[in-house]
């Protein structure tokens, strides 16, 4: 009998097979980013283009994962470090009140599939969760 040796069809696979992300160059230090915080496994620095006063991203040094679902399942353990350090750096940086958000999917407005969580904080008064 034949066994598949992947998965078939709507497997994505991990990233590490095609170009590197724009995440994995600024990791490299191959394009400029304010970092603000780094450990073995994550890096945090401010988004290009802040939506709130204070805009982080997250993320996880690996390319393994390219959405919030495939962390979960992948590397439980490696979210809740994310989200320990999302309040860590919102203690630092503002009054440790923060939004955490990860878009997934194209049709939620992810444009990198390499996974990470916006931390934004300050001034968080619109009272909408999405414009
Ligand atoms: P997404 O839309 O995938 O949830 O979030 C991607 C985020 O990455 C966007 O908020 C965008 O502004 C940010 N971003 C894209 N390219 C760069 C970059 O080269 N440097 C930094 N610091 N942020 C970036």
């Amino acid at each position: 009998m034949r066994r598949w040796l992947v998965r078939p069809a709507l497997y994505t696979g991990p990233m590490s097979s095609e170009q590197p992300s724009i995440f994995s160059r600024i990791i490299a230090r191959e394009i400029p980013a304010d970092i603000v915080h780094e450990t073995d496994t994550l890096i945090a620095f401010r988004d290009i283009n802040p939506q709130a006063a204070l805009h982080l991203l997250v993320v996880p040094k690996t390319e393994a994962y390219r959405t919030v679902v495939e962390l979960a399942t992948g590397d439980p353990a490696l979210l809740a470090e994310l989200v320990a350090l999302a309040q860590q750096l919102a203690d630092t940086h503002a009054d440790g009140d923060f939004r955490l958000l990860f878009n997934t999917g194209a049709g939620a407005n992810q444009t990198v599939f390499h996974v990470h969580a916006h931390v934004l904080a300050g001034g968080l008064t619109e009272g909408s969760l999405a414009h």
